[in-house]
């Protein structure tokens, strides 16, 4: 008997990052597909105030009516730039028929979904979304060691579609993660202070609590020079 009801964690950028290390070793994508839900918009997340509840109502539909097993997507980027957590990343995606790669290999692709109606004359993709929405695409392609080609939006698999939303444009969007990525540090200087100042600094340390800092602070800089 189906479950009723299921509950999705809500991340920021930083935190599902690290949450994303954790599977590098467990599962490999091998591309990053953008949807848009068009339905729920964000006038309609706006409006609720359980937010859970919208992306209840996507499993919902994704389960009761498309028999996807599970909601389709592995993330989904709601309006204020947080992440909300979709089917278990183990799984491949109900992204796009015949694009899946949905043998139980753990070998498929990543897929996200920006809640919005992002079509010509409907809402805009932008602000924190946008930011999370771009850095996110990064963050896999980064992680997993894909190259720019491997980021696919729905409508390139299945032309019928505008997803995801005809005032989203490619090129402008693959430029957005290109200019993310370029403005960050490089990995050769952040390197250099880790290995200069962090390490010895680790090693010195005489609490828990300033090595603990001393960590984080190192994998800030990894992070931000797109090693993590
Ligand atoms: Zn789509």
């Amino acid at each position: 008997m189906a479950v009723e009801r299921k509950n999705f964690r809500r991340f920021t950028f930083a935190e599902y990052v690290e949450y994303l290390q954790t599977f590098v070793s467990k599962v490999k994508f091998t591309q990053v597909h953008v949807h848009g839900t068009w339905k729920p918009t964000i006038a309609d997340y706006r409006k609720a105030t359980d937010k859970m509840k919208i992306i209840q109502a996507m499993w919902r539909f994704h389960t009761v009516t498309n028999n996807w097993g599970d909601i389709a997507q592995h993330a989904t980027i709601d309006p204020d730039g947080y992440i909300w957590e979709g089917r278990s990343l183990l799984e491949a995606p109900a992204s796009s028929v015949g694009y899946n790669d949905s043998s139980p290999d753990r070998i498929h692709p990543f897929m996200f979904e920006m809640i919005g109606n992002f079509d010509v004359g409907a809402e805009k993709l932008e602000g924190a979304q946008l930011a999370t929405s771009v850095k996110l695409t990064n963050a896999i392609i980064t992680l997993w060691k894909l190259p720019e080609a491997q980021i696919k939006f729905h409508r390139e698999m299945n032309p019928a579609k505008t997803c995801p939303g005809s005032a989203v444009n490619k090129g402008v969007f693959i430029q957005l993660v290109r200019d993310w990525r370029n403005a960050e540090m490089s990995p050769a200087d952040a390197n250099k202070i880790i290995s200069t100042w962090l390490s010895p600094a680790w090693f010195a340390a005489s609490t828990k609590a300033e090595r603990d800092e001393i960590h984080r602070l190192a994998n800030e800089l990894r992070k931000a020079s797109g090693q993590l």
